[in-house]
């Protein structure tokens, strides 16, 4: 049985979308600058492994994921790029990370030793990139430390500093002034690792943001998470690319049934029928992704027609209205049990879209990717 067959709603995911994403942030990028695609999260709700391939096939040459297990998944789908994780992971974690050929950032000289020794004695080298805070203030160490830290370490024979990168905390942000500061900062971290001696490898330190917005900061390899997937960082960057939501969500119509005005509809029966509504039902509910605070307040697209969703959104379910006293007899509409209904997505030129979740909910469309993405829901391949 087809996955949309086992339960009547599902995530789609456009390929074409994050191959036409990724090309086009390749585009703006200086000759040599390396792409690397931001797979962490299942690649944000979208798929890691069929994403990590397609971004590879569209001009990334190297992946970044968050944990150990996510690495393992695409060394264990073949991918062979080079993948880094995001932050510095558990020292048990060492053997797999040696096993797997996978590159932890590094920001602790604890770990860097335990990392270099156990390299050591299985006759490995010990890549690593090192994370430089330059005012984030999550992990890495601090900028104006990257020296004595590499001195403190540097004599393990085994370790091989292959990148140095920060993390901006502003890039989307329309004030630039704290931006600069953390620019600023890692150059001049970058110039004193210079100056002592050390290669810096792979200076890397833009998100989608910075890379579309500043390609001054682009330096040697930028790092794309949310443009990949096809959503804008800010509003900045709407004028400079053209960027394509690769995900859509759908569902069919499960139940359905004409309510008289007053009735009350889903827990707390608090949304009251005005009329004659025909209210139907959905299967997807917040455990689907489906924020329940977006109750009432959200839009589907039942054809090219806009209908909103009422009462409250359901671990499981969610019910919409199509008012019979106006759609019913002037456009004729009457969903019927199987039909579709998009969540978010586009019918024709009617389009329904994660930023205006995000623009309800007072959140960045990564979380709503996610929360959708990495649901129960099945994932399709378009
Ligand atoms: N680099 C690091 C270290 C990150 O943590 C992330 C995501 O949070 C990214 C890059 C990608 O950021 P974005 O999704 O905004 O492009």
């Amino acid at each position: 049985i087809p996955p949309a067959d086992r339960r009547w709603s599902w995530v789609e995911i456009d390929l074409n979308a994050i191959r036409h994403n990724a090309s086009a942030v390749k585009k703006r990028l200086a000759p040599g600058t390396r792409l690397m695609a931001v797979v962490k999260a299942d690649a944000y709700g979208h798929g890691a492994v069929q994403c990590a391939k397609t971004a590879l096939n569209s001009g990334a040459e190297y992946l970044g994921v968050a944990t150990v297990n996510e690495a393992i998944e695409l060394r264990e789908a073949l991918i062979n790029a080079p993948i880094l994780i995001l932050a510095e992971p558990p020292a048990a974690s060492i053997p797999l990370l040696l096993g797997y050929k996978v590159m932890p950032t590094v920001y602790s000289a604890e770990f860097a030793i335990q990392y270099a020794e156990a390299a050591d004695a299985m006759g490995l080298r010990a890549p690593f990139h090192l994370k430089v805070n330059t005012g984030m203030n999550r992990i890495g160490v601090r900028h104006d430390e990257v020296v004595p830290f590499m001195h403190q370490v540097g004599f393990h024979r085994a370790l091989e500093l292959v990148g140095t990168f920060t993390h901006f905390a502003t890039a989307d942000c329309a004030e630039t002034l704290d931006f600069q500061i953390q620019v600023k900062r890692f150059i001049e971290a970058i110039n004193a690792l210079r100056g002592a001696g050390i290669d810096p490898g792979i200076v890397h330190a833009a998100n989608s943001a910075a890379a579309i917005r500043y390609p001054d900061v682009q330096f040697d390899m930028v790092r794309l998470g949310i443009g990949l997937y096809g959503f804008h960082p800010c509003p900045e960057t709407f004028p400079l690319i053209e960027l394509r939501p690769a995900m859509s969500v759908k569902a069919r119509i499960t139940d359905a049934r004409l309510v008289p005005m007053s009735e009350g509809v889903s827990y707390g029966l608090h949304y009251r029928s005005p009329g004659s509504m025909k209210i139907c039902t959905l299967p997807i509910g917040y455990a689907d992704g489906l924020r329940r605070n977006l109750s009432g307040r959200v839009e589907f697209l039942l054809g090219e027609q806009r209908v909103r969703q009422v009462g409250n959104i359901c671990m499981d379910q969610c019910m919409f209205e199509v008012d019979m006293r106006t759609y019913g007899t002037r456009t004729r509409i009457d969903p019927q049990v199987g039909d579709e209904v998009v969540i978010v997505g586009a019918v024709g030129d009617a389009v329904v879209t994660i930023d205006e979740m995000c623009d309800l909910l007072d959140t960045i469309p990564h979380e709503v990717a996610i929360g959708f993405g990495c649901s129960r829901m099945p994932r399709i391949y378009v």
